[in-house]
């Protein structure tokens, strides 16, 4: 069923009232019987609970990764391995331009520069353009990851792009996540076994050391603690 837009943003407030402390499997089935093909889940391979979760309700569902051209080989590993063991239809979304097209046109290293920029072309419009025939897309944003995300509803309304974002975990913390992992064995990137909590482009993370907050290794000593695609 394909909903107006108007009532979309309606059924989103009505949905986080009702589903703001279920258990996340029951808000992905609510996700899969509303939005059926019309939903999508994003991830950035750090590892697949998210991925996993909703192919146990929706198996063949579409999963979306941004495939910057930045990324670690463990991660297009990772992404690779999702696509061959589990049931999805894996959709890998790339900017409009090659990296050496980037930089020809605003020269080498834009992400050193101009991050905003750089995040914009090979992030956020290849997203937008992805999410263009869907509903609603499932994240795994948590809200325990950053003061950015601590406000993270599980049912939302996209306004700016016009979709229902769903975040089933959002109320997870790291160890509910890491218990998700071990009781299903699901796969995660080898860079999480190797200081790297919370996973990027490869220019733009770095490892993190004990005590500092998973995500200090995200653009470290630029002043920017998100890509755009969730603010
Ligand atoms: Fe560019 Fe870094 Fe953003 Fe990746 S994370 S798109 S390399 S600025």
């Amino acid at each position: 069923m394909t909903y107006p837009k108007h009532n979309l943003a309606e059924l989103a407030e009505q949905a986080n009232e009702r589903l703001c402390d279920a258990p996340a499997p029951e808000i992905m089935r609510w996700a899969a019987d509303t939005f059926g093909a019309r939903l999508c889940v994003t991830c950035n391979m750090a590892d697949a609970a998210i991925v996993h979760l909703a192919a146990q309700v929706l198996p063949g569902v579409d999963v979306v990764f941004l495939d910057t051209g930045y990324h670690f080989a463990e991660t297009i590993g990772t992404r690779d391995a999702v696509a061959a063991v589990l049931p999805v239809n894996l959709i890998n979304l790339t900017p409009r331009q090659t990296v050496s097209e980037q930089d020809a046109a605003y020269g080498p290293r834009l992400h050193e520069r101009d991050p905003d920029r750089c995040c914009a072309l090979r992030k956020i419009e290849p997203l937008e353009r992805g999410l263009a025939g869907y509903d609603a897309w499932i994240t795994g944003l948590r809200r325990d990851e950053s003061p950015t995300r601590a406000a993270t509803p599980v049912v939302g309304w996209d306004a700016k792009r016009g979709k229902v974002k769903i975040s089933p975990i959002a109320g997870w913390t790291e160890a509910d996540l890491d218990t998700y992992i071990a009781e299903h064995g699901v796969l995660v990137n080898p860079l999480r076994f190797d200081g790297y909590p919370s996973i990027g482009c490869a220019p733009c993370t770095r490892r993190v050391a004990d005590g500092e907050d998973a995500r200090a290794g995200r653009w470290a000593g630029l002043g920017k603690t998100e890509c755009g695609l969730h603010t």
